[in-house]
């Protein structure tokens, strides 16, 4: 290929490390720090493109062996970039290697939209246009999003761990605080919708069983005088007998219930037992499971992510395949930063119809990597960076501290599983708990 200006000249990979509190989930507890990788992609021209993914050892090492075969394509050819990563690792084609964990682990997807996000931000800043242009053109600047709630331990996680910062009020009070018990979990919530105005709210579930979870989600459904959406995501941990059981019980007063039960068949199999309105980020999470989840429907809201999907514009193509085939469309989220938020705030920005408020982490987490610091929620939105690209740039100084934090922190991939033992030394993962 011939160099030019947007030829890609060099591509740095940082893995980073932010404190992260104790939030649980079906597989066990969040770890002190979650890891991100911070990547740019530099052209030929000296324009540099920003992005952000999950972080663990093996997409960094991923990334890193194939930099010799990007170097020299052209960042406004991401079609090119995406076959290059591909035909470099064929065992891990779309669709494959998901796992069976909340999180996505398939690598192409993560590499592949890495590259992809970054060169848009690089598109944007060549041609003076927002990424959200470039998906297809600015239809809102606000971007709404829920409140994400979590049964948690106590502390803020981090270096301090489960120490309490007494001196902590507001949010970052809230954001410490145990939340086990019902009382915990709806000041939670009201500290959540306090701090950033969210106009509906989510739970985590599937670590506690479920009698006690409903009973809370229930419980926070009364707390708002019903008026509040809600959702509720055990993460599949019910067998098809438990979902149904309590699926029932949710009737009517929830906005969805996401993966109760594990599979596209069992999902259409409580859905044809139960009619509420039923949501996915585990069943259907490529491409290649469209087929399915139409044949049997599975579920009525895809939510798409962005670092799994292959990247921005294939979470635009998502959402088309959604409206084409009546489903509705929203974003999941896992622990993440300022740049990733940029790019879920394109995607909200540019899409025609919004149906539901993306999910995201961002509170949770106190610093940032971008320049001025974390990016405002406000009456539970986002609003689209003015800049070009994507609009969010890299603070250095917190790069190199966050990137500190990683090398000190001595994690090297997602384990809430080992992270729980710690706790309970016989604590396993199961693809069915209750
Ligand atoms: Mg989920």
């Amino acid at each position: 290929m011939t160099k030019t200006s947007h030829s890609i000249k060099d591509i740095i990979v940082t893995p980073i490390a932010v404190g992260d509190p104790p939030l649980l989930n079906c597989v066990g507890v969040h770890a002190p720090f979650a890891l991100r990788i911070i990547l740019e992609v530099i052209t030929e021209g000296g324009v540099t493109g920003i992005s952000e993914i999950p972080g663990n050892k093996e997409t960094e090492e991923a990334i890193l062996r194939i930099k010799p075969e990007l170097i020299g394509l052209d960042v406004f050819q991401p079609n090119h970039i995406l076959r290059t990563v591909a035909s470099t690792f064929p065992d891990q084609s779309d669709g494959e290697n998901r796992g069976g964990a909340p999180w996505d682990q398939r690598i192409v997807v993560h590499i592949f939209s890495a590259l992809e996000v970054a060169c848009l931000d690089i598109m944007g800043k060549e041609l003076n246009c927002r990424v959200s242009d470039l998906l297809g053109g600015t239809m809102r600047e606000q971007v709404p999003f829920a409140a994400y709630l979590f049964y948690k331990f106590k502390g803020a996680g981090g270096q301090f761990g489960y120490e309490l910062d007494s001196n902590a009020t507001g949010w970052d009070k809230a954001r410490q605080a145990e939340a086990t018990s019902t009382s915990g979990i709806i000041d939670q919530a009201v500290a959540m919708c306090e701090a950033f105005g969210y106009k509906s709210i989510k739970l985590k579930g599937g670590f506690f069983p479920p009698d006690k979870e409903v009973e809370d989600t229930l419980a926070i459904h009364k707390a708002f005088d019903g008026t509040m959406p809600l959702r509720y995501d055990p993460n599949a941990v019910w067998s098809l007998e438990t979902g149904i059981k309590w699926a029932k019980v949710f009737k009517g007063k929830l906005e969805y219930l996401e993966d109760p039960v594990r599979g596209q068949k069992n999902m259409a199999l409580l859905k044809k037992e139960v009619n509420i309105p039923l949501a996915t980020n585990m069943c259907t999470t490529s491409f290649k499971d469209l087929p399915g989840s139409l044949q049997v429907h599975s579920e009525d809201i895809i939510l798409s992510d962005h670092h799994f999907w292959g990247g921005l514009r294939s979470t635009m193509e998502l959402y088309k395949i959604c409206k084409t085939f009546g489903r509705g469309f929203s974003m999941h989220s896992n622990s993440h930063l300022g740049i990733s938020m940029a790019g879920m705030v394109h995607i909200g920005a540019a899409l025609p119809v919004f149906d539901h408020e993306f999910d995201t982490h961002y509170p949770w987490q106190n610093e940032d990597v971008i320049v001025g610091g974390k990016l405002k929620v406000e009456e539970g939105c986002v609003t689209l960076p003015t800049g070009p690209g994507l609009g969010v740039e890299i603070d250095r100084i917190q790069l190199q501290k966050l990137h500190q934090n990683y090398l000190d922190c001595g994690l090297t991939r997602r384990d809430d599983e080992a992270e729980m033992q710690k706790l309970d030394p016989n604590w396993k993962i199961v693809d069915t708990r209750y």
